[in-house]
């Protein structure tokens, strides 16, 4: 028996729990202080009444012999990847519903599309970055090149031309920093990868809070992406499933590499591998693409962008600089008066009884940095910058 050795070169996450240790020991010496949390990448606001209704109309129908379903098509139910593909429509994609395939999230399609890849593979990766593209290739033992993304290139780094890569990830609007890749540069991307027979992962977990039509909010908006991308999307952010959790990924017809179709190895790989989202958790994921559901959804997304906005004006205001915000949940600042980036954090929190994310956390290129979220509730954002503004004064 031989182990895959490859787990002993993770790093450990100490992130998230050296945050929450932090935060106990801070409230634990300061009882009566009153710690906002702008650190967390999970949402607030509730599922939309159109899809709670959906949700359990359809649990309902789970409870009657002549309504009950059993196992459901793994690649999805057709009334939902239709639904999806409507979406799409709506800002110019044309999918084929056998192109879409729903998930239980992002996340874990994200991982499992590695198994349609050879361990000899050459892989690139923006730092900092959404620590699960890095930590799923070193599991594998994959030859990891990193991409950096800097204040210089506005954290958005685009293609050598003079170099290989086999996988290339990226994801717009990003996590951490909230910089969106524009049409210009994700076409630089396409050449590139059809250039150099390289897949695109395009991880559009926060495509809804693109909100303008020049910004691409699917890598299918460019010419000859179908060729060369596979997409990643998720109902985390857009309709508040993190709990309740339904994605989709997108892998085009078109995408062909050594004579195999990359779309036929998927559905291979989740019919042997995976059995499908529950049926409520479709119909409800069916609900958010009607009408109804997306204006709910919407109404919730305005609430965020809102507190991005207001978190945005406030560094603006104390000669801070950021990314993101704008067209995404994340603000990406630079840590005042040259701090590190666990220094600003406990100064924040000491200060302001503030709680955000350290920028190295993230990835080498992350220090310096810090990541606030838009996803606390208006008052909780609106009282945090008050602070900011008492502690950080130009
Ligand atoms: N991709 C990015 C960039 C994320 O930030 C997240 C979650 O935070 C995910 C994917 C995972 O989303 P899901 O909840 O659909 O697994």
């Amino acid at each position: 028996m031989k182990i895959n050795a490859n787990y002993g070169s993770l790093e450990e996450s100490y992130l998230f729990s050296t945050i929450n240790k932090k935060v106990e020991a801070f409230q634990a010496a300061h009882s009566s202080a009153s710690v906002i949390r702008l650190g967390i990448g999970d949402v607030t606001l509730p599922l939309c009444e159109t899809a709670v209704r959906a949700f359990s109309l359809a649990a309902l129908e789970q409870g009657k012999a002549d309504t009950f379903r059993g196992y459901g098509p793994e690649q999805g139910y057709g009334f939902l990847r239709e639904a999806i593909q409507n979406y799409y429509a709506s800002f110019g994609v044309t999918l084929s519903p056998d192109e879409i395939f729903v998930s239980d999230g992002a996340k874990s399609d994200i991982g499992n599309i590695l198994d349609l890849f050879d361990e000899d593979n050459t892989v690139w990766i923006p730092d900092p970055v959404y620590p699960v593209y890095r930590d799923t290739n070193q599991m594998a033992g994959r030859k990891i090149v990193y991409l950096n993304a800097t204040k210089e290139n506005d954290f958005l780094p685009m293609p050598d031309f003079t170099q290989h890569a086999d996988l290339i990830y990226l994801c717009s609007p990003n996590n951490p920093t909230g910089a969106v890749y524009t049409q210009t540069q994700l076409k630089e991307w396409v050449r590139y990868a059809l250039e150099q027979d390289a897949v695109i992962l395009f991880d559009a977990a926060y495509e809804a809070f693109v909100s303008s039509p020049e910004l691409p909010r699917s890598i299918f908006q460019i010419p000859g992406a179908k060729e060369c991308a596979i997409e990643f999307c998720s109902l985390s952010k857009t309709a508040g499933f993190t709990g309740t959790r339904c994605g989709y990924t997108v892998v085009p017809e078109a995408l062909k590499r050594n004579g195999f179709s990359l779309r036929k190895m998927w559905l291979r790989r989740q019919t042997t591998k995976f059995n499908g989202v529950s049926y409520p958790v479709q119909r409800a994921a069916e609900a958010v693409f009607t009408p109804e559901g997306m204006q709910e959804c919407k109404a919730h997304l305005q609430v965020y962008q809102k507190n991005a906005l207001q978190i945005a004006n406030t560094l603006s205001e104390l000669g801070i600089y950021y990314t993101g915000g704008i067209h995404s949940p994340y603000i990406w600042m630079e840590c005042p008066h040259s701090m590190k980036s666990w220094e600003f954090f406990d100064d924040l929190l000491e200060r302001a009884h503030v709680v955000g994310t350290p920028g190295s956390g993230f990835g080498v290129n992350g220090e310096g940095f810090f990541r606030l979220t838009s996803f606390g509730t208006p008052q909780a954002t609106q009282e945090a910058m008050e602070r900011f503004r008492a502690v950080y004064t130009r």
